[in-house]
C-alpha cells in the first residue's frame, strides 16, 4: 500500500512485482513471472511454486489496483486510481503469509499466484480477469483445485458462498471454517461474481471464489488500509492453512 496504487504500467505496479518476488523467494518458493503484452502494457502474473505430488492446488489473488475509482461519491475522484487495500492487497497479504507458514514438506503441489489485471472491467480497452485468463490458458495440465481470494480484508468481514464457484470445493472450505469456528464464513449463498475463478471454471477446473462483496469502499478512493483488519486476514489465512494441511 505504501508503494501506491498498483495500476497496470505504473511504477508502484513494477515495485510491487519485485517485492512479491522477493517475499516468495525468501520463503523458499520457486518463482515464475508470466508476462503478456496488453494495450501497450505488460501484464505480469507472479507465481510461487512448490512440490510435485498430487493434488495440485492453486491459490490466487489479484494484486493490481483498478485504474478508475468510478464508484466514488465525489465525482472529481472517479478517474483516480483505487488504492486497493481490500481490493485486493488483502488477498496478496494472505498468500504471502501462507508462503511463510506452509510446511515445506507438504505432500501436495502448491502454487501461490498473484494475478495481474483483474480489476479494469467496464473501462474502455480493458476487461475483467485478464491475468487469470492468461494463467488458466497456459496451464500444462489440470489442477485439482483453484481457490481465489479477493476482498477478504474488510474489518467487518462476511464471506458468503459464491454462486458461480464449484460448490463441492466451496463446501470443503466452509466445513473447515465451521470446524475452526471462524464466524466470518457464513454458509449461505449470496453474490455471483465475475472474478478470477471464472477462467478456470470455463476450462472444467474446480475453482472457488472467497469474497466479501459487501464493502462500502469498493472501487472508491477510500479503499485504504484503515478499512482492513489483521483479524480478517487471519481468519481467512487460518481457514486456508487448515484446509491445505488437513489429512497431511
Ligand atoms: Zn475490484
Amino acid at each position: 500500500m505504501k508503494m501506491g496504487p498498483r495500476t497496470v504500467g505504473s511504477r508502484a505496479h513494477a515495485q510491487v512485482v519485485d517485492w512479491m518476488v522477493g517475499e516468495l523467494k525468501s520463503a523458499g518458493w520457486t518463482v515464475e513471472i508470466q508476462e503478456t503484452p496488453y494495450n501497450g502494457f505488460k501484464i505480469r502474473n507472479v507465481a510461487g511454486k512448490r512440490g510435485a505430488a498430487k493434488p495440485w492446488i492453486i491459490l490466487g489473488a489479484h494484486f493490481d489496483s483498478r485504474l478508475w475509482a468510478d464508484q466514488d461519491s465525489d465525482r472529481s475522484k472517479r478517474k483516480s486510481p483505487v488504492p486497493g487495500a481490500n481490493d485486493a492487497a488483502s488477498g496478496v497479504a494472505v498468500l504471502l503469509e501462507l508462503a511463510r507458514v506452509l510446511p515445506k514438506d507438504m505432500d501436495k503441489r502448491i502454487e501461490l499466484v498473484m494475478l495481474d489485471a483483474e480489476d479494469n472491467g467496464d473501462i474502455p480497452g480493458w476487461n475483467w480477469c485478464l491475468g487469470s485468463e492468461v494463467y488458466a490458458s497456459r496451464l500444462a495440465g489440470k489442477p485439482d483445485a483453484v481457490v481465489i481470494i479477493d476482498m477478504i480484508g474488510d474489518a467487518d468481514l462476511n464471506i458468503y458462498r459464491e454462486r458461480a464457484s464449484d460448490q463441492g470445493l466451496t463446501s470443503e472450505i466452509f466445513r473447515t471454517a465451521a470446524r475452526l469456528k471462524i464466524p466470518q464464513f457464513i454458509n449461505e449463498l449470496k453474490y455471483e461474481m465475475d472474478d478470477d475463478h471464472i477462467p478456470f471454471l470455463r476450462r472444467g477446473i474446480r475453482a472457488a471464489d472467497l469474497i466479501d462483496f459487501d464493502y462500502p469502499y469498493w472501487h472508491t478512493t477510500a479503499d485504504t488500509a484503515d478499512k482492513v483488519s489483521a483479524a480478517s486476514l487471519q481468519a481467512v489465512g487460518d481457514v486456508l492453512l487448515a484446509w491445505l494441511t488437513e489429512g497431511r
